[in-house]
This record gives structure tokens, C-alpha cells and sequence, in this order.
């Protein structure tokens, strides 16, 4: 596969380090509130690429950590703790919330048929080793003790903004600075990995340790997690384009400090998705969560499709309108693969490896999910192959973009025609009321959706558009 590496800033040749098995890390959420689908966005992409390196006969081990300790609002070591933050807003405990948010992001992960990593490792469960990590790096003479806090010491490593390829000061321009400099941190860029003395009086969560009583900093566990599960060398490492600065540059430091050897080879970042150009946030309440997009009458298949559709390295900017004309695209789409009529015919192996190859080929082209995507379109279209053929080949292709796309299948023949019909009405008829709207002819348009729902379809419409659902 050719994946663009975030750290050699160009377009590599992925293999990984040991044969067939690669060893994957995923930065877990924050589970302080609910993901919002930006999150989600990250989330499908590197679902879509473990599948896709599975597919193309690679065993993926994965290791996903939840923050439930550490994360402050600012990625600067300053502000509140998020966890407790959530636990104020919700008076709870902080592991109640922590519980919660766990539970609920992985059900929206079902809901987007993201698969669960094999290994799930909250942060509060691996304190100990996060405390030997710090000692060693003590030790080795990477990180001080100043204050009431155990920081790592940047200046100690050669190469410290090699993700980024620029220093802090120019990835700051533009950025709001409001929060206060830390005057223990000998330089600018150095990072807490043990608070102690805990700065909140109410700090729920504390652990002994050699520095006192504390808790770990946030980017300490996703390296301590990595190691414990996934050894010294990783192959790859993913995240939102969000994680690349501190996050993943003091991840990086603070473990090759640690082991003394380089340690993971490929960075995947994913862009974000925006909502209106602003960047959508847990904590400004700019938020949308696949309950929303539930609320409003679309399937998550479609949000996975809308994100399918796009480039992971390409910024994307969410709209109703969009996720509408795709919801009508996947509709059409599912439709058109129920249609298919395989009868007892046997699918051609042939002409199944051929597109196989295709298909890896397309995608594994800096995961271009979009070329996979089209490909579907592609076996409809094509006169050459059988309908069993076609099913055939579609399904082994939702192995990777997991979109359910024959779950309308195994439907009788009389539902089959009944339920295009079904679809075929309701378009006219939503086009038929927005034209009765325009002419603002409103008790036509009432006696449509009246007449709609009397059928069992609900509509509702959106700032960007109309959208119905089957109640
Ligand atoms: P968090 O829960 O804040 O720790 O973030 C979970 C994941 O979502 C991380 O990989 C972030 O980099 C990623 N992320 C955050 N915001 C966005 C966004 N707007 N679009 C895409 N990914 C995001
Ligand atoms: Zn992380």
C-alpha cells in the first residue's frame, strides 16, 4: 500500500516492520462528553484502513487507549481537567461519566460499523506503568522536577518537531494564546508527565507515586499503552491532524527517550471535519453526534458514505444538503444491488480476483476510498458479469467500506418492487410539496405530508433541505 507518512512528508510504500502482522495504535477518545462526528470522521478512516490492510492479507493488531485522566482543556498543560469538567456538568462521578461516554462511543461506532480494536486500554488502568516509564525517563535524564510537576525535558532530544517540521513559535501564528506560561517548564516546549500536589482541589482521581500524590499527564499513556500492548516498534500510529502537534511530538520524544531506538515508523492523520469553517469541538459545544443525524431521519451508513466519498487528507466541511443528496445516492445505490437477480447462478472467481485486484490497487493509493467507492458503480455498470458476479464482488468490497450495501437483499420480489415504488413516491411527492411551497400554496403542501405520513413516512425539514424516514 502507498500511505502518505506524516513524518517522512511524502507518499511511502507501507510494510511493516515484522512480516504479515501490523501493529497498530489509535489515540482513544477524550470520554468527557459524547464524540461529535468530526471525531467519528477520524475514527471511520482508520476503520477503513484497517480493513483495507486486512483485506489485502496483512493481520492487524490494534490498541486503542480512552482518556479518562489526564487531558486538560488545553493542550498546553493548562485549564481544567476535562474529566472533571464533565463530571461538574453532569454531576457525576468522574469514572460514571467516564463509563458513560465509553459505552455511547462505542455504540456510535456500531452504528458506523467502525470496528472495536482488539485491545481497549483506559488510561486509568495502566497508572503503574506510566510511573515506570517517568522514572526511567528521570533516569536517563529526560525529564526534571520543577515545582509541584515531573516535565519532560525537550531540549534533551535531537530532533524534537520532526512530525511537524516546524518549531513551536510558527505553528502558533494564529493561534489564541490565552493561556499563561508555565514558569517551571525550563523550555517553552516541555510537557508535563506527572502532576503532583494536584492543582485541583477537587482532583478526583490521584495515585500514589515516588513524586507524591498526582496524576499522569495526557500524552504519557499513549506511549506507556503502545509499548505495554504493542512492544518497542510500531508501524503505525493514527489520529485526528489535531493530535500531530503536542500530542504525537511528545509521544514520539518521550518514547524514543524511553527506549532509546526509533520507534514508530508511519503517522496517519486524518483531517478534520469542519461545520460552517469552524472546527468542531467537544468543548465549545459546537457539536453533532450520530444521535442528531439519527433524530434527523439519516441512516449512520450514510454519514459513513458522506465520509467515504471524501479524502482522509482533505479537509471537510459538513452540510445537510450534502448528506441529503447522499442519502439519496445510498438509497438508489442499495436499491440498484437488491435488484440484482442471481437466481442459482454461481459468481465467476475470475472475474471476482480481477476487481479484487482493482479494488486494492484504487484504495491502495493513499487509502482512496472514493476510487473504491466508484468501483461499486463500476461492476453495476459492467455487461460482463453476471448478477451473481456482481453480488459476489460488491460483497467482498464492503468488507472494507463496510457500508451494509446488500442489506436490502433477502427481501421477497413482490417487497423488492413495492419498496422502489415506495422510494420513487416519495421523491415526487417531496418534490411535488417543495413546488407547492415555492407557489406558496401551503395547504397543498400540508395535505403532502399529511398524506406521507398517513403512509407511514415522516418528513422533516432541515435548514438544508427535506428529509423522511419510515415510522
Ligand atoms: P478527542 O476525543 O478530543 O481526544 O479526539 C478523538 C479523535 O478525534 C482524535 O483522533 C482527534 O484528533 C480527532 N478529532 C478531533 N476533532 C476532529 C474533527 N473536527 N474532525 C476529525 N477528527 C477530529
Ligand atoms: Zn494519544
Amino acid at each position: 500500500m502507498q500511505l502518505y507518512n506524516t513524518l517522512t512528508k511524502t507518499i511511502d510504500e507501507f510494510v511493516p516492520v515484522d512480516g504479515k502482522i501490523i501493529r497498530m495504535y489509535t489515540c482513544g477518545p477524550t470520554v468527557y462528553h459524547f464524540a461529535h462526528i468530526g471525531n467519528l470522521r477520524s475514527y471511520i478512516m482508520e476503520d477503513a484502513l484497517e480493513k483495507f490492510l486486512n483485506y489485502s492479507g496483512y493481520e492487524v493488531k490494534r490498541v486503542m487507549n480512552i482518556t479518562d485522566v489526564g487531558h486538560l482543556t488545553s493542550d498546553a498543560d493548562s485549564g481544567e481537567d476535562k474529566m472533571l469538567k464533565g463530571a461538574k456538568r453532569e454531576h457525576k462521578s468522574v469514572m460514571e461519566i467516564a463509563q458513560f461516554y465509553t459505552d455511547a462511543f462505542f455504540e456510535d461506532c456500531a452504528a458506523l460499523n467502525i470496528k472495536k480494536p482488539e485491545t481497549v486500554v483506559p488510561a486509568t488502568s495502566l497508572v503503574p506503568d506510566f510511573i515506570h516509564m517517568i522514572e526511567v525517563l528521570m533516569e536517563k535524564g529526560y525529564a526534571y522536577q520543577a515545582g509541584p510537576n515531573i516535565y519532560f525535558d525537550t531540549s534533551k532530544v535531537p530532533n524534537y518537531y520532526a512530525l511537524t517540521g516546524h518549531d513551536e513559535d510558527q505553528l502558533r501564528i494564529g493561534v489564541r494564546d490565552d493561556v499563561e506560561e508555565d514558569t517551571n517548564k525550563r523550555n517553552k516546549s516541555d510537557f508535563v508527565l506527572w502532576f503532583t500536589q494536584s492543582k485541583f482541589e477537587d482532583q478526583a482521581l490521584k495515585w500514589d507515586s515516588p513524586w507524591g500524590e498526582g496524576y499522569p499527564g495526557w500524552h504519557i499513556e499513549c506511549s506507556a499503552i503502545s509499548i505495554r500492548h504493542l512492544g518497542g516498534q510500531l508501524d503505525i500510529h493514527c489520529g485526528g491532524v489535531d493530535n500531530i502537534f503536542p500530542h504525537h511530538t511528545n509521544e514520539i520524544a518521550q518514547s524514543e527517550a524511553y527506549l532509546g531506538h526509533p520507534w514508530c515508523r508511519h503517522w496517519f492523520h486524518v483531517q478534520h471535519l469542519n461545520d460552517k469553517g469552524a472546527k468542531m469541538a467537544k468543548s465549545t459545544g459546537n457539536i453533532l453526534t450520530v444521535s442528531v443525524l439519527k433524530e434527523k431521519g439519516y441512516d449512520p451508513m450514510v454519514y459513513r458514505m458522506f465520509c467515504l466519498q471524501s479524502h482522509y487528507r482533505k479537509p471537510l466541511e459538513f452540510s445537510y444538503e450534502v448528506l441529503s443528496n447522499m442519502a439519496s445516492a445510498y438509497n438508489k445505490l442499495l436499491n440498484r444491488i437488491k435488484n440484482l437477480n442471481p437466481a442459482s447462478e454461481q459468481a465467476d472467481a475470475g472475474q471476482v480476483a480481477a476487481y479484487k485486484e482493482k479494488f486494492i490497487s484504487l484504495v491502495g493509493n493513499d487509502l482512496n476510498t472514493a476510487s473504491g467507492l466508484s468501483l461499486v458503480y463500476d461492476v453495476l455498470k459492467d455487461k460482463a458479469l453476471s448478477d451473481a458476479t456482481k453480488l459476489a464482488v460488491i460483497e467482498d468490497f464492503d468488507q472494507v467500506l463496510s457500508l451494509d450495501l446488500t442489506k436490502l437483499r433477502g427481501v421477497s420480489e413482490p417487497e423488492k418492487a413495492a419498496d422502489n415504488e415506495l422510494v420513487q413516491y416519495i421523491e415526487e411527492r417531496i418534490a411535488a410539496r417543495k413546488a407547492a411551497k415555492k407557489a406558496k400554496d401551503f395547504a397543498t403542501a400540508d395535505a403532502i405530508r399529511a398524506e406521507l405520513l398517513e403512509k407511514g413516512v415522516a418528513i422533516k425539514d432541515t435548514r438544508e433541505g427535506t428529509v423522511w424516514e419510515l415510522v
